[in-house]
Protein backbone atom coordinates (compact mmCIF):
# COMPACT_ATOMS: atom_id res chain seq x y z
CA UNK A 1 0.00 0.00 0.00
CA UNK A 2 0.96 3.60 -0.61
CA UNK A 3 2.02 5.71 2.46
CA UNK A 4 1.50 8.91 3.43
CA UNK A 5 4.81 10.21 2.22
CA UNK A 6 3.79 8.97 -1.22
CA UNK A 7 0.69 11.08 -1.00
CA UNK A 8 2.90 14.04 0.40
CA UNK A 9 4.99 13.60 -2.62
CA UNK A 10 2.40 13.15 -5.25
CA UNK A 11 0.82 16.16 -4.03
CA UNK A 12 3.96 18.63 -4.08
CA UNK A 13 4.49 17.18 -7.67
CA UNK A 14 0.99 18.28 -8.88
CA UNK A 15 1.40 21.65 -7.06
CA UNK A 16 0.04 24.34 -9.80
CA UNK A 17 -0.72 21.69 -11.80
CA UNK A 18 -4.46 21.19 -13.34
CA UNK A 19 -6.95 20.55 -11.34
CA UNK A 20 -7.58 17.24 -13.14
CA UNK A 21 -4.18 15.98 -11.72
CA UNK A 22 -5.68 15.38 -8.79
CA UNK A 23 -7.06 12.33 -10.24
CA UNK A 24 -3.70 10.91 -9.60
CA UNK A 25 -4.46 10.84 -6.05
CA UNK A 26 -7.43 8.21 -5.78
CA UNK A 27 -6.84 5.08 -3.82
CA UNK A 28 -5.43 4.24 -0.50
CA UNK A 29 -2.83 5.48 2.04
CA UNK A 30 -1.01 3.78 5.33
CA UNK A 31 -0.57 6.68 7.66
CA UNK A 32 0.97 6.16 11.18
CA UNK A 33 -2.48 5.19 13.11
CA UNK A 34 -5.01 4.81 10.48
CA UNK A 35 -6.08 4.31 6.95
CA UNK A 36 -7.05 6.86 4.11
CA UNK A 37 -9.08 5.69 1.30
CA UNK A 38 -9.55 8.16 -1.60
CA UNK A 39 -12.86 6.80 -3.37
CA UNK A 40 -13.29 9.66 -5.64
CA UNK A 41 -11.98 12.95 -6.30
CA UNK A 42 -13.67 15.94 -7.52
CA UNK A 43 -13.74 17.09 -11.35
CA UNK A 44 -13.20 21.09 -10.26
CA UNK A 45 -13.31 23.22 -7.32
CA UNK A 46 -16.73 23.50 -7.23
CA UNK A 47 -18.03 20.30 -7.61
CA UNK A 48 -19.01 18.21 -4.76
CA UNK A 49 -16.22 17.75 -2.54
CA UNK A 50 -13.75 14.91 -2.78
CA UNK A 51 -15.39 11.33 -0.97
CA UNK A 52 -13.00 9.82 1.11
CA UNK A 53 -12.65 7.64 3.80
CA UNK A 54 -10.45 7.07 6.97
CA UNK A 55 -10.04 3.38 9.30
CA UNK A 56 -8.66 2.82 12.39
CA UNK A 57 -7.65 -0.59 13.26
CA UNK A 58 -9.64 -1.62 16.36
CA UNK A 59 -6.58 -2.82 17.81
CA UNK A 60 -5.61 0.42 17.83
CA UNK A 61 -9.07 2.49 18.18
CA UNK A 62 -9.69 0.21 20.74
CA UNK A 63 -13.17 0.52 21.80
CA UNK A 64 -14.85 -1.81 24.30
CA UNK A 65 -17.32 -4.42 23.25
CA UNK A 66 -19.93 -3.24 25.45
CA UNK A 67 -20.28 -0.01 23.15
CA UNK A 68 -21.12 -1.57 20.18
CA UNK A 69 -22.23 -5.35 20.07
CA UNK A 70 -25.38 -4.72 20.48
CA UNK A 71 -26.97 -2.91 17.52
CA UNK A 72 -29.00 -0.49 19.79
CA UNK A 73 -25.52 0.91 20.95
CA UNK A 74 -23.67 0.17 18.07
CA UNK A 75 -26.19 2.60 16.44
CA UNK A 76 -25.71 4.82 19.18
CA UNK A 77 -21.92 5.11 19.19
CA UNK A 78 -21.97 5.32 15.13
CA UNK A 79 -23.55 8.43 15.49
CA UNK A 80 -21.57 9.72 18.64
CA UNK A 81 -18.46 9.03 16.67
CA UNK A 82 -20.12 11.12 13.73
CA UNK A 83 -20.67 14.08 15.53
CA UNK A 84 -17.14 13.97 17.40
CA UNK A 85 -15.74 13.60 14.07
CA UNK A 86 -17.39 16.99 12.83
CA UNK A 87 -16.63 18.88 16.04
CA UNK A 88 -13.42 18.21 15.71
CA UNK A 89 -13.44 19.07 12.16
CA UNK A 90 -14.59 22.12 13.70
CA UNK A 91 -11.72 22.40 15.97
CA UNK A 92 -8.68 21.80 13.82
CA UNK A 93 -10.04 23.54 10.54
CA UNK A 94 -11.20 26.77 12.09
CA UNK A 95 -8.90 28.39 9.91
CA UNK A 96 -10.16 30.64 6.78
CA UNK A 97 -10.93 28.73 3.68
CA UNK A 98 -7.58 28.12 1.21
CA UNK A 99 -8.75 29.12 -2.24
CA UNK A 100 -11.55 28.64 -4.66
CA UNK A 101 -14.95 26.90 -4.30
CA UNK A 102 -14.54 24.60 -1.79
CA UNK A 103 -11.29 24.18 -1.06
CA UNK A 104 -9.88 22.85 1.75
CA UNK A 105 -13.28 21.78 3.57
CA UNK A 106 -13.82 18.87 5.28
CA UNK A 107 -16.91 17.98 6.18
CA UNK A 108 -18.66 14.83 7.36
CA UNK A 109 -22.66 14.49 7.29
CA UNK A 110 -23.76 15.92 10.36
CA UNK A 111 -26.60 14.54 12.11
CA UNK A 112 -29.81 16.73 13.84
CA UNK A 113 -31.70 15.90 17.12
CA UNK A 114 -31.93 12.49 16.43
CA UNK A 115 -29.67 9.29 16.46
CA UNK A 116 -30.53 7.60 13.75
CA UNK A 117 -28.50 4.11 11.66
CA UNK A 118 -26.23 6.37 9.54
CA UNK A 119 -23.12 5.26 6.71
CA UNK A 120 -21.14 8.35 7.91
CA UNK A 121 -19.46 6.08 10.37
CA UNK A 122 -19.39 2.19 10.56
CA UNK A 123 -17.77 0.07 13.41
CA UNK A 124 -16.93 -3.55 13.61
CA UNK A 125 -13.82 -5.80 15.46
CA UNK A 126 -11.74 -5.34 12.91
CA UNK A 127 -12.38 -1.08 12.35
CA UNK A 128 -13.91 2.05 12.80
CA UNK A 129 -14.52 4.22 9.56
CA UNK A 130 -15.81 7.35 8.88
CA UNK A 131 -16.74 8.40 5.27
CA UNK A 132 -16.70 12.34 4.69
CA UNK A 133 -15.64 14.75 1.90
CA UNK A 134 -13.49 16.90 1.62
CA UNK A 135 -12.71 19.69 -0.76
CA UNK A 136 -8.91 19.63 -2.64
CA UNK A 137 -7.51 23.11 -2.53
CA UNK A 138 -7.25 24.98 -5.79
CA UNK A 139 -6.66 29.00 -7.02
CA UNK A 140 -8.83 28.72 -9.82
CA UNK A 141 -8.11 25.73 -11.54
CA UNK A 142 -4.70 25.08 -10.38
CA UNK A 143 -3.95 23.04 -7.54
CA UNK A 144 -2.76 24.02 -3.94
CA UNK A 145 -0.71 21.06 -3.50
CA UNK A 146 1.04 22.35 -0.08
CA UNK A 147 -2.67 23.54 1.04
CA UNK A 148 -3.49 20.07 0.34
CA UNK A 149 -0.40 18.54 1.98
CA UNK A 150 -1.43 20.31 4.88
CA UNK A 151 -5.04 19.29 4.82
CA UNK A 152 -4.44 15.30 4.73
CA UNK A 153 -1.45 15.13 6.72
CA UNK A 154 -1.46 17.66 9.26
CA UNK A 155 -5.25 18.11 9.88
CA UNK A 156 -6.66 15.09 8.85
CA UNK A 157 -4.35 12.78 11.90
CA UNK A 158 -5.42 15.55 14.09
CA UNK A 159 -8.92 15.15 13.39
CA UNK A 160 -8.69 11.54 13.37
CA UNK A 161 -6.85 11.23 16.84
CA UNK A 162 -9.47 13.81 18.78
CA UNK A 163 -12.27 11.79 17.43
CA UNK A 164 -11.84 8.33 16.53
CA UNK A 165 -9.73 6.28 19.16
CA UNK A 166 -11.54 5.00 22.35
CA UNK A 167 -8.84 6.59 24.89
CA UNK A 168 -9.07 10.01 23.65
CA UNK A 169 -12.57 10.59 23.93
CA UNK A 170 -14.99 11.53 26.99
CA UNK A 171 -16.20 8.53 28.20
CA UNK A 172 -18.91 9.84 30.02
CA UNK A 173 -20.74 11.47 27.73
CA UNK A 174 -20.21 8.33 25.23
CA UNK A 175 -21.29 5.92 27.44
CA UNK A 176 -24.45 8.51 27.65
CA UNK A 177 -24.85 8.42 24.72
CA UNK A 178 -24.90 4.91 23.63
CA UNK A 179 -27.05 3.92 26.73
CA UNK A 180 -29.86 7.09 25.55
CA UNK A 181 -30.09 4.82 22.35
CA UNK A 182 -30.75 1.72 24.13
CA UNK A 183 -33.33 2.83 26.34
CA UNK A 184 -35.43 4.86 23.89
CA UNK A 185 -35.36 1.23 21.88
CA UNK A 186 -35.85 -0.38 25.11
CA UNK A 187 -38.61 1.83 26.15
CA UNK A 188 -40.50 1.80 22.47
CA UNK A 189 -40.14 -1.98 22.68
CA UNK A 190 -42.22 -1.65 26.23
CA UNK A 191 -45.05 0.30 24.69
CA UNK A 192 -46.92 -2.55 23.54
CA UNK A 193 -47.07 -4.81 26.32
CA UNK A 194 -48.17 -1.56 28.33
CA UNK A 195 -50.84 -1.26 25.81
CA UNK A 196 -49.45 2.19 25.05
CA UNK A 197 -49.21 4.00 21.63
CA UNK A 198 -46.46 6.37 23.25
CA UNK A 199 -45.01 7.40 26.57
CA UNK A 200 -43.83 10.63 27.75
CA UNK A 201 -41.26 11.27 30.39
CA UNK A 202 -42.09 13.11 33.42
CA UNK A 203 -39.44 16.20 33.37
CA UNK A 204 -39.58 15.61 29.43
CA UNK A 205 -38.80 19.18 27.60
CA UNK A 206 -41.38 19.39 24.32
CA UNK A 207 -41.43 23.22 22.95
CA UNK A 208 -38.42 23.65 20.77
CA UNK A 209 -36.58 26.73 19.65
CA UNK A 210 -38.23 27.64 17.15
CA UNK A 211 -40.40 26.54 14.34
CA UNK A 212 -37.15 26.14 12.29
CA UNK A 213 -34.38 24.97 14.55
CA UNK A 214 -35.37 21.45 16.33
CA UNK A 215 -33.05 22.57 19.47
CA UNK A 216 -34.93 22.50 23.23
CA UNK A 217 -36.53 25.46 24.33
CA UNK A 218 -34.47 26.67 26.81
CA UNK A 219 -36.00 29.77 28.29
CA UNK A 220 -39.05 29.35 29.84
CA UNK A 221 -39.94 25.59 28.78
CA UNK A 222 -42.54 24.21 31.50
CA UNK A 223 -41.56 20.71 31.62
CA UNK A 224 -43.81 17.88 31.41
CA UNK A 225 -45.46 16.36 33.83
CA UNK A 226 -48.24 13.28 33.77
CA UNK A 227 -51.57 13.38 35.11
CA UNK A 228 -51.63 11.13 37.83
CA UNK A 229 -54.71 8.48 36.28
CA UNK A 230 -52.14 8.21 32.80
CA UNK A 231 -48.82 8.03 34.72
CA UNK A 232 -46.63 4.96 34.03
CA UNK A 233 -43.59 3.71 36.11
CA UNK A 234 -41.09 1.97 33.02
CA UNK A 235 -37.83 -0.41 33.76
CA UNK A 236 -35.07 1.05 32.14
CA UNK A 237 -32.06 -1.34 31.14
CA UNK A 238 -29.70 -0.09 33.59
CA UNK A 239 -32.61 -1.03 35.97
CA UNK A 240 -33.76 2.46 36.61
CA UNK A 241 -37.17 3.31 36.49
CA UNK A 242 -38.40 6.13 34.18
CA UNK A 243 -42.17 7.56 34.79
CA UNK A 244 -44.40 9.52 33.30
CA UNK A 245 -47.03 9.72 30.90
CA UNK A 246 -48.69 6.76 28.96
CA UNK A 247 -51.06 7.53 25.89
CA UNK A 248 -53.16 3.69 25.83
CA UNK A 249 -54.37 2.35 22.42
CA UNK A 250 -57.34 3.58 21.23
CA UNK A 251 -58.90 7.02 20.21
CA UNK A 252 -56.95 9.59 22.43
CA UNK A 253 -58.15 13.44 22.05
CA UNK A 254 -55.74 16.27 22.89
CA UNK A 255 -58.06 19.36 23.94
CA UNK A 256 -57.37 22.85 24.92
CA UNK A 257 -57.73 26.04 24.78
CA UNK A 258 -55.61 27.37 21.75
CA UNK A 259 -51.69 28.13 22.60
CA UNK A 260 -51.54 25.59 25.70
CA UNK A 261 -49.47 23.35 24.20
CA UNK A 262 -51.52 20.85 22.44
CA UNK A 263 -49.26 20.79 19.01
CA UNK A 264 -46.41 21.08 20.72
CA UNK A 265 -47.32 17.48 22.28
CA UNK A 266 -47.93 15.78 19.15
CA UNK A 267 -44.91 16.85 17.63
CA UNK A 268 -43.07 15.51 20.31
CA UNK A 269 -44.99 12.22 19.90
CA UNK A 270 -44.83 12.53 15.87
CA UNK A 271 -41.11 12.42 17.01
CA UNK A 272 -40.48 10.44 18.90
CA UNK A 273 -40.48 7.31 16.33
CA UNK A 274 -37.25 8.39 16.87
CA UNK A 275 -34.52 8.07 19.31
CA UNK A 276 -33.18 11.74 20.55
CA UNK A 277 -29.91 12.43 21.69
CA UNK A 278 -28.75 13.25 25.69
CA UNK A 279 -30.06 17.00 26.13
CA UNK A 280 -32.80 17.07 23.71
CA UNK A 281 -35.61 16.92 26.25
CA UNK A 282 -36.99 14.17 24.42
CA UNK A 283 -34.98 11.46 25.08
CA UNK A 284 -37.41 9.81 27.37
CA UNK A 285 -40.33 9.89 24.97
CA UNK A 286 -41.00 7.39 22.87
CA UNK A 287 -43.29 6.16 20.26
CA UNK A 288 -44.77 3.14 18.44
CA UNK A 289 -42.53 2.63 15.29
CA UNK A 290 -45.22 2.79 12.52
CA UNK A 291 -47.05 5.80 13.64
CA UNK A 292 -47.46 7.96 11.12
CA UNK A 293 -48.79 12.32 10.69
CA UNK A 294 -51.90 12.17 8.71
CA UNK A 295 -52.54 15.92 7.08
CA UNK A 296 -54.37 17.37 4.82
CA UNK A 297 -51.77 17.82 1.55
CA UNK A 298 -53.81 19.16 -0.87
CA UNK A 299 -52.82 19.56 -4.31
CA UNK A 300 -50.92 16.59 -3.81
CA UNK A 301 -51.16 13.47 -6.88
CA UNK A 302 -53.16 10.00 -6.26
CA UNK A 303 -52.32 6.95 -7.79
CA UNK A 304 -55.58 4.52 -8.01
CA UNK A 305 -56.04 4.66 -3.93
CA UNK A 306 -59.32 2.85 -2.71
CA UNK A 307 -60.31 6.03 -1.15
CA UNK A 308 -64.12 4.89 -0.34
CA UNK A 309 -64.02 4.17 3.43
CA UNK A 310 -63.76 7.77 3.12
CA UNK A 311 -64.90 9.25 -0.49
CA UNK A 312 -68.12 7.77 -2.29
CA UNK A 313 -70.79 8.83 -4.56
CA UNK A 314 -68.41 11.97 -6.61
CA UNK A 315 -70.97 14.00 -9.11
CA UNK A 316 -70.88 11.96 -12.36
CA UNK A 317 -69.91 9.11 -10.68
CA UNK A 318 -66.03 9.10 -10.52
CA UNK A 319 -64.86 5.86 -9.03
CA UNK A 320 -62.94 6.15 -5.54
CA UNK A 321 -62.50 2.30 -5.46
CA UNK A 322 -59.60 3.26 -7.71
CA UNK A 323 -59.43 7.01 -7.34
CA UNK A 324 -56.44 9.08 -9.44
CA UNK A 325 -55.85 12.59 -9.45
CA UNK A 326 -53.18 15.44 -10.13
CA UNK A 327 -54.40 17.29 -7.92
CA UNK A 328 -56.06 16.59 -4.97
CA UNK A 329 -58.90 18.19 -2.82
CA UNK A 330 -57.75 19.00 1.28
CA UNK A 331 -60.04 15.83 1.96
CA UNK A 332 -59.89 13.37 -0.89
CA UNK A 333 -55.51 14.00 -0.12
CA UNK A 334 -55.99 13.27 3.82
CA UNK A 335 -58.11 10.90 3.31
CA UNK A 336 -55.65 9.21 0.49
CA UNK A 337 -52.79 9.80 3.10
CA UNK A 338 -54.85 7.72 5.41
CA UNK A 339 -55.56 4.83 2.91
CA UNK A 340 -51.78 4.62 1.51
CA UNK A 341 -50.10 4.81 5.10
CA UNK A 342 -52.90 1.89 6.17
CA UNK A 343 -51.79 -0.25 3.32
CA UNK A 344 -47.96 -0.07 4.28
CA UNK A 345 -48.58 -1.26 8.07
CA UNK A 346 -49.07 2.19 10.05
CA UNK A 347 -50.29 1.13 13.64
CA UNK A 348 -51.47 4.40 15.30
CA UNK A 349 -52.44 8.01 13.25
CA UNK A 350 -51.94 11.21 14.80
CA UNK A 351 -53.56 14.12 13.51
CA UNK A 352 -53.85 18.05 14.27
CA UNK A 353 -56.66 19.76 13.69
CA UNK A 354 -54.50 22.84 12.33
CA UNK A 355 -53.43 20.76 9.65
CA UNK A 356 -56.50 19.24 8.94
CA UNK A 357 -59.45 19.63 6.10
CA UNK A 358 -62.60 20.25 8.24
CA UNK A 359 -64.97 18.25 6.26
CA UNK A 360 -63.04 15.77 6.61
CA UNK A 361 -62.65 15.70 10.48
CA UNK A 362 -66.55 16.78 11.46
CA UNK A 363 -69.62 17.14 9.68
CA UNK A 364 -71.99 18.32 12.33
CA UNK A 365 -75.96 18.13 13.16
CA UNK A 366 -77.18 21.03 11.45
CA UNK A 367 -74.60 20.35 8.23
CA UNK A 368 -76.07 16.71 8.26
CA UNK A 369 -79.84 18.28 8.05
CA UNK A 370 -78.79 20.86 5.27
CA UNK A 371 -76.72 18.66 3.03
CA UNK A 372 -78.30 15.19 3.00
CA UNK A 373 -76.05 11.85 2.80
CA UNK A 374 -76.57 11.48 -0.93
CA UNK A 375 -75.05 14.57 -1.80
CA UNK A 376 -72.27 14.51 0.80
CA UNK A 377 -69.18 12.03 -0.76
CA UNK A 378 -67.11 12.79 2.30
CA UNK A 379 -67.39 10.13 5.43
CA UNK A 380 -65.97 12.44 7.76
CA UNK A 381 -63.35 10.36 10.10
CA UNK A 382 -65.21 11.04 13.25
CA UNK A 383 -67.58 8.11 11.95
CA UNK A 384 -64.57 5.54 11.06
CA UNK A 385 -62.17 6.35 13.62
CA UNK A 386 -63.57 3.61 15.81
CA UNK A 387 -63.77 1.25 13.20
CA UNK A 388 -60.14 1.88 12.47
CA UNK A 389 -59.12 0.66 16.17
CA UNK A 390 -62.15 -2.25 16.34
CA UNK A 391 -61.56 -3.84 13.40
CA UNK A 392 -57.81 -2.46 12.24
CA UNK A 393 -56.22 -2.25 15.45
CA UNK A 394 -55.16 1.44 14.40
CA UNK A 395 -54.82 3.80 17.28
CA UNK A 396 -55.19 7.66 16.72
CA UNK A 397 -54.07 10.38 18.89
CA UNK A 398 -56.08 13.57 17.71
CA UNK A 399 -55.47 17.42 18.62
CA UNK A 400 -59.14 18.74 18.87
CA UNK A 401 -59.71 21.88 20.17
CA UNK A 402 -62.69 22.66 17.77
CA UNK A 403 -65.35 19.92 17.97
CA UNK A 404 -66.55 18.04 20.72
CA UNK A 405 -68.65 16.14 19.02
CA UNK A 406 -65.51 13.65 18.98
CA UNK A 407 -66.31 13.27 22.67
CA UNK A 408 -68.36 10.32 21.54
CA UNK A 409 -65.65 8.40 19.85
CA UNK A 410 -62.80 8.78 22.40
CA UNK A 411 -61.20 6.18 24.26
CA UNK A 412 -59.22 8.90 26.63
CA UNK A 413 -59.30 12.86 26.56
CA UNK A 414 -56.01 14.76 27.32
CA UNK A 415 -56.39 18.44 28.27
CA UNK A 416 -53.60 20.44 27.84
CA UNK A 417 -53.62 23.58 30.24
CA UNK A 418 -51.04 25.87 30.62
CA UNK A 419 -48.67 23.23 28.67
CA UNK A 420 -49.20 20.76 31.44
CA UNK A 421 -51.89 17.54 30.70
CA UNK A 422 -54.71 16.63 32.97
CA UNK A 423 -56.91 13.85 32.02
CA UNK A 424 -60.70 14.99 31.23
CA UNK A 425 -62.40 11.73 29.99
CA UNK A 426 -65.03 11.33 33.16
CA UNK A 427 -65.76 15.03 32.33
CA UNK A 428 -65.77 14.61 28.43
CA UNK A 429 -68.40 11.33 29.44
CA UNK A 430 -70.36 13.39 31.08
CA UNK A 431 -71.37 16.03 28.49
CA UNK A 432 -71.62 13.64 26.37
CA UNK A 433 -74.38 12.14 28.56
CA UNK A 434 -75.73 15.47 29.25
CA UNK A 435 -75.26 17.15 25.94
CA UNK A 436 -76.02 15.08 23.03
CA UNK A 437 -74.63 16.19 19.19
CA UNK A 438 -77.88 14.29 17.88
CA UNK A 439 -75.73 13.69 14.54
CA UNK A 440 -76.45 10.97 12.60
CA UNK A 441 -73.73 8.05 12.87
CA UNK A 442 -72.54 7.97 8.99
CA UNK A 443 -69.55 5.21 8.93
CA UNK A 444 -71.27 1.98 8.24
CA UNK A 445 -70.59 -0.98 9.98
CA UNK A 446 -67.12 -1.99 8.58
CA UNK A 447 -64.30 0.60 7.98
CA UNK A 448 -63.93 -0.85 4.02
CA UNK A 449 -61.22 -2.23 2.29
CA UNK A 450 -57.81 -1.86 2.11
CA UNK A 451 -56.44 -2.92 -1.04
CA UNK A 452 -52.59 -3.87 -2.06
CA UNK A 453 -51.22 -1.79 -4.72
CA UNK A 454 -48.64 -3.32 -7.39
CA UNK A 455 -46.48 -0.37 -8.72
CA UNK A 456 -45.43 -1.15 -12.11
CA UNK A 457 -41.43 -0.65 -12.57
CA UNK A 458 -41.31 1.41 -15.81
CA UNK A 459 -43.32 4.05 -13.78
CA UNK A 460 -40.53 4.24 -11.23
CA UNK A 461 -38.27 6.50 -13.98
CA UNK A 462 -35.80 8.35 -13.01
CA UNK A 463 -33.87 9.16 -16.15
CA UNK A 464 -33.35 12.41 -17.59
CA UNK A 465 -31.81 13.76 -20.69
CA UNK A 466 -28.65 11.34 -21.36
CA UNK A 467 -28.83 9.70 -17.68
CA UNK A 468 -30.23 6.85 -16.76
CA UNK A 469 -30.75 8.06 -13.41
CA UNK A 470 -30.93 11.56 -12.32
CA UNK A 471 -31.42 12.53 -8.65
CA UNK A 472 -31.68 15.69 -6.51
CA UNK A 473 -32.69 16.05 -2.88
CA UNK A 474 -33.71 18.91 -1.58
CA UNK A 475 -33.68 19.25 1.46
CA UNK A 476 -36.60 17.34 3.37
CA UNK A 477 -38.80 19.14 1.05
CA UNK A 478 -38.46 17.64 -2.01
CA UNK A 479 -36.93 15.07 -4.25
CA UNK A 480 -35.81 15.76 -8.04
CA UNK A 481 -36.78 12.48 -9.29
CA UNK A 482 -35.45 12.20 -12.87
CA UNK A 483 -38.22 14.77 -14.67
CA UNK A 484 -40.19 14.83 -11.98
CA UNK A 485 -40.62 16.35 -8.72
CA UNK A 486 -41.69 14.03 -5.33
CA UNK A 487 -43.03 16.47 -2.97
CA UNK A 488 -42.66 15.57 0.54
CA UNK A 489 -43.09 19.17 2.59
CA UNK A 490 -46.47 17.46 4.05
CA UNK A 491 -44.98 14.28 5.34
CA UNK A 492 -43.51 15.68 8.83
CA UNK A 493 -41.48 12.20 9.75
CA UNK A 494 -38.35 12.88 7.38
CA UNK A 495 -35.82 14.56 10.16
CA UNK A 496 -32.94 14.64 7.41
CA UNK A 497 -31.90 15.42 4.37
CA UNK A 498 -29.78 12.23 4.97
CA UNK A 499 -33.15 10.12 5.23
CA UNK A 500 -34.75 11.67 1.95
CA UNK A 501 -31.53 10.40 0.02
CA UNK A 502 -31.82 7.26 1.02
CA UNK A 503 -35.24 7.27 -0.28
CA UNK A 504 -34.31 8.56 -3.04
CA UNK A 505 -32.20 5.84 -3.78
CA UNK A 506 -34.11 2.86 -2.02
CA UNK A 507 -36.77 3.31 -5.05
CA UNK A 508 -34.39 2.68 -7.37
CA UNK A 509 -32.91 0.20 -5.45
CA UNK A 510 -36.52 -1.15 -5.39
CA UNK A 511 -37.69 -1.15 -8.90
CA UNK A 512 -34.23 -3.18 -9.34
CA UNK A 513 -34.74 -5.68 -7.01
CA UNK A 514 -38.44 -5.98 -5.89
CA UNK A 515 -40.85 -4.31 -8.15
CA UNK A 516 -42.17 -7.14 -10.52
CA UNK A 517 -45.57 -6.41 -11.54
CA UNK A 518 -46.88 -9.09 -8.85
CA UNK A 519 -45.30 -7.53 -5.62
CA UNK A 520 -47.28 -5.09 -3.99
CA UNK A 521 -46.33 -1.97 -2.27
CA UNK A 522 -46.34 -3.05 1.32
CA UNK A 523 -44.40 -6.13 0.39
CA UNK A 524 -41.68 -4.10 -1.00
CA UNK A 525 -41.28 -1.60 1.29
CA UNK A 526 -41.00 -4.46 3.99
CA UNK A 527 -38.42 -5.87 1.72
CA UNK A 528 -36.86 -2.95 1.57
CA UNK A 529 -36.49 -2.68 5.09
CA UNK A 530 -35.61 -6.13 6.07
CA UNK A 531 -32.31 -5.61 3.68
CA UNK A 532 -31.55 -2.26 5.85
CA UNK A 533 -32.10 -4.20 8.90
CA UNK A 534 -29.72 -7.08 7.94
CA UNK A 535 -27.37 -5.63 5.64
CA UNK A 536 -27.34 -2.06 5.87
CA UNK A 537 -27.91 1.14 4.05
CA UNK A 538 -24.92 0.22 2.06
CA UNK A 539 -27.05 -1.60 -0.01
CA UNK A 540 -28.36 0.92 -1.59
CA UNK A 541 -24.78 1.74 -3.50
CA UNK A 542 -21.12 0.40 -4.34
CA UNK A 543 -19.49 4.05 -3.81
CA UNK A 544 -19.66 3.58 0.20
CA UNK A 545 -21.46 6.95 0.49
CA UNK A 546 -21.28 8.29 3.77
CA UNK A 547 -24.50 10.62 3.35
CA UNK A 548 -27.34 8.05 4.19
CA UNK A 549 -29.42 7.80 7.18
CA UNK A 550 -32.52 5.45 7.91
CA UNK A 551 -36.33 6.12 6.61
CA UNK A 552 -39.16 3.96 7.97
CA UNK A 553 -40.61 2.40 5.45
CA UNK A 554 -43.79 4.20 5.45
CA UNK A 555 -41.23 6.98 4.06
CA UNK A 556 -40.16 5.49 1.51
CA UNK A 557 -43.81 4.31 0.76
CA UNK A 558 -44.91 8.28 1.31
CA UNK A 559 -42.37 9.33 -1.52
CA UNK A 560 -43.49 6.60 -3.76
CA UNK A 561 -46.87 7.59 -3.47
CA UNK A 562 -46.06 11.31 -4.13
CA UNK A 563 -44.28 10.31 -7.86
CA UNK A 564 -46.20 11.81 -10.30
CA UNK A 565 -45.00 9.03 -12.86
CA UNK A 566 -45.60 5.93 -10.44
CA UNK A 567 -48.54 3.73 -12.27
CA UNK A 568 -50.43 1.19 -9.73
CA UNK A 569 -52.03 -2.07 -10.86
CA UNK A 570 -54.17 -4.50 -8.80
CA UNK A 571 -52.65 -8.23 -9.19
CA UNK A 572 -53.10 -10.95 -6.99
CA UNK A 573 -49.57 -11.43 -5.38
CA UNK A 574 -48.81 -14.80 -6.59
CA UNK A 575 -45.31 -15.92 -5.00
P1 LIG B 1 -51.79 24.87 20.60
O1 LIG B 1 -51.58 23.81 19.57
O2 LIG B 1 -52.47 24.37 21.83
O3 LIG B 1 -52.46 26.08 20.07
P2 LIG B 1 -48.90 25.08 20.60
O4 LIG B 1 -48.49 23.70 20.90
O5 LIG B 1 -48.78 25.55 19.20
O6 LIG B 1 -50.37 25.37 21.14
O7 LIG B 1 -48.04 25.99 21.57
C1 LIG B 1 -48.15 27.41 21.57
C2 LIG B 1 -46.83 28.03 21.95
O8 LIG B 1 -46.46 27.65 23.26
C3 LIG B 1 -45.69 27.62 21.05
O9 LIG B 1 -44.92 28.77 20.76
C4 LIG B 1 -44.88 26.66 21.88
O10 LIG B 1 -43.50 26.69 21.56
C5 LIG B 1 -45.14 27.12 23.29
N1 LIG B 1 -45.10 25.97 24.19
C6 LIG B 1 -45.69 24.78 24.00
N2 LIG B 1 -45.44 23.93 25.02
C7 LIG B 1 -44.65 24.62 25.87
C8 LIG B 1 -44.04 24.30 27.13
N3 LIG B 1 -44.18 23.09 27.68
N4 LIG B 1 -43.30 25.25 27.72
C9 LIG B 1 -43.14 26.46 27.16
N5 LIG B 1 -43.69 26.82 26.00
C10 LIG B 1 -44.43 25.92 25.35
MG1 LIG C 1 -52.13 23.81 17.54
Amino acid sequence: MKTKDDLSRILHRIDRRGYKAYKEIHGDYQFNDFTLIIDHVQGDPFADPSRVRVRVDQSLAGFPADTYHAKSREIGLRDYLTRQFHRAIKRVTQRQRRGTGKSGLIEIDLPGQEILLRTSCLINDRFVEVRFKAGLPAAGRSILGRQAVTMFLHELPEIVAKSLFYGNLDRQSMYRHIEANEEQDTLREMLKPNKLVAFVADGACLPRLSGVDDQPLEKGAVLFRSPESLAHSLTLPNGGKVSGMGIPEGVTLIVGGGYHGKSTLLDALQRSVYNHIPGDGRELCVTVEDAVKIRAEDGRNIERVDISPFIGNLPYGKDTTSFSTPSASGSTSQAANIIEMLEVGATALFIDEDTSATNFMIRDRRMQLLVTKDKEPITPLIDKIRLLYSERGVSSVLVMGGSGDYFDVADTVIAMDEYIPKEVTSEARRIVMEVETERSAEGGESFGTVRDRVPIAASIDASRGKRDIKINVFGTREIGFGSYKIDLSAFEQLVSVSQVRAVADALIYARENYVNGQRCLREIVELLERDFAVKGLDVLSRRFLGHYALPRKLEVAAALNRLQSLRIEFKDYRA
